[in-house]
């Protein structure tokens, strides 16, 4: 029976073999707009933990000390708010973005895209020709000079992963220091290099046909109205000859297809999207004199009714939240304090009579340092004015990164209480100067009328 593209992944023979994709080199305009995208983001991923601002790096994960650098500002893991929107505005940006605009992600940000075609294939065509024509023969010295080549490459791009955690700094002082001294270090370096040079020398598109996990989820993500790049049957079929449809059944959009595919199939899990289909049918239309754009960005829904599937209510919705997210997380990161108080009323605990005329309510104080810095914490009763409170560790000493978790007792006159629950405020001062408070509220007994 003959194979359709629904049996296989089209890189895999019928004897379950994988077939070696020579991949032409696409040339046009959505390439060389796909080069820029790809040099700007190598050089983000490169500078972004060395540049600095205001003394902090760009970006940086140092993971050792469980602070994060975004946009040149510290974010402690304490940061518990940040962190949460951090990854919501991650998950509702590609989630959102991809029931729009599909896959743009896979084909033009992901980092094994951004390297598999920016990079180790571009050194592929130094050495092998582009497969435009003929096939160059490349010798076996050649060989061992590309596959060397490659792992220089995922050597150095390694070395940049582990500038992201380490800084620029820590990791010239590995360089500099004797192997014997920092052979985890260098021992890590090694596994992950050799994994990433069989990722990019030998499994290439496979990460995109077989494992990614962001593909996978396509199935849910993308509907009739999601933009991907898509043939358009209407006018293409039937193809075969200059008479019928647009298409002349060429092949050449299959050849320039980093996983292999025929988009003439329709929408498929292994399309990432990278847009070489689309300037290789270009050419082909304009050499035989017929309009561009037969494969583009667009939707099924265009295509079936020509009605644009991008200004509706839907992504304005998505641009909406999506923005809402943002502008949170902007002013989460800009209110952020240096630390971080809570109090709460010991669970199953009402008030105790202290004397007389006064009652006491018994709370959890919890404060967390989310600087890299000694702090000397004086805790004040900011409300009620005339009430007072004892805590057994005062003032509190706080190291680096430390929290600090204690019983703090509140006294309070029982003619301040006039509601059976009333607001008790603490503020927490460094050198007299208040960096934070917290709320809580006083019980006391029920109040006759
Ligand atoms: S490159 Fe264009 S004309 Fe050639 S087969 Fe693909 S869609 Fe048809
Ligand atoms: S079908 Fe076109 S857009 Fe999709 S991966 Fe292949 S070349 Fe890229």
């Amino acid at each position: 029976m003959e194979k359709t593209f629904r049996d296989r992944p089209d890189n895999i023979d019928e004897t379950g073999v994988r077939k070696w994709l020579k991949v032409r080199q696409p040339q046009g305009k959505w390439y060389r707009r796909r080069t820029l995208v790809s040099t700007l983001l190598l050089f983000f991923f490169i500078l972004a933990p060395i540049v600095t601002i205001n003394g902090h790096p760009f970006m940086r994960l140092d993971v050792l000390n469980r602070q994060f650098y975004l946009f040149g500002q510290i974010v402690y893991s304490q940061d518990t708010n940040i962190m949460a929107l951090v990854m919501a505005s991650v998950v509702v940006f590609i989630v959102l973005f991809t029931a729009v605009f599909g896959r743009i992600w896979c084909g033009w940000a992901c980092p094994h895209t951004v390297f598999m075609e920016g990079l180790y294939r571009r050194i592929e065509y130094l050495f092998h020709g582009n497969y435009r024509n003929k096939e160059r023969e490349v010798s076996l010295p050649m060989r061992i000079l590309k596959y060397a080549l490659y792992y220089i490459v995922t050597l150095f791009f390694t070395n940049v992963f582990i500038l992201w955690f380490t800084g620029l700094d820590y990791l010239l002082e590995i360089w500099n220091s004797p192997i014997e001294e920092y052979w985890q270090v260098y021992g890590a370096m090694f596994a992950v290099s050799i994994f990433y040079f069989w990722i990019y020398a030998y499994l290439r598109e496979g990460v995109c046909t077989m494992f990614c996990p962001y593909g996978r989820m396509q199935g849910v993500l993308l509907d009739k109205k999601s933009i991907t790049v898509a043939y358009d049957y209407k006018r293409g079929e039937p193809r075969g000859s200059k008479e019928a449809g647009d298409c002349i059944n060429c092949g050449a959009c299959i050849k320039v297809c980093p996983t292999g595919i025929d988009i003439k199939n329709g929408s498929q899990l292994e399309c990432v999207n990278c847009t070489s289909c689309i300037d290789e049918c270009n050419s082909v239309m304009t050499r035989i004199g017929k309009p561009e754009n037969l494969i583009r960005f667009t939707s099924q829904y265009q295509l079936e009714t020509g009605k644009s599937s991008i200004k509706n209510y839907r992504t304005l919705g998505y641009v909406l939240v999506l923005s809402a997210l943002l502008i949170t997380l902007i002013i989460a990161i800009s209110k952020r304090t240096e630390v971080d108080t809570s109090l709460l009323r010991m669970p199953g605990t009402l008030y105790q009579e202290v004397s007389a005329d006064t009652l006491s309510n018994m709370y959890q104080l919890k404060i967390i340092n989310k600087t890299p810095e000694f702090k000397d914490i004086e805790i004040k009763l900011l409300e009620p004015e005339e009430g007072s409170f004892f805590l057994s560790d005062h003032p509190v000493e706080l190291k680096a990164s430390n929290n600090f978790s204690g019983i703090i007792i509140i006294k309070l006159a029982k003619s301040a209480i006039v509601k059976r629950s009333t607001k008790v405020k603490i503020g927490a001062f460094e050198n007299g100067k208040m960096i934070d408070s917290a709320s809580a509220s006083f019980v006391g007994p029920n109040q006759k009328k």
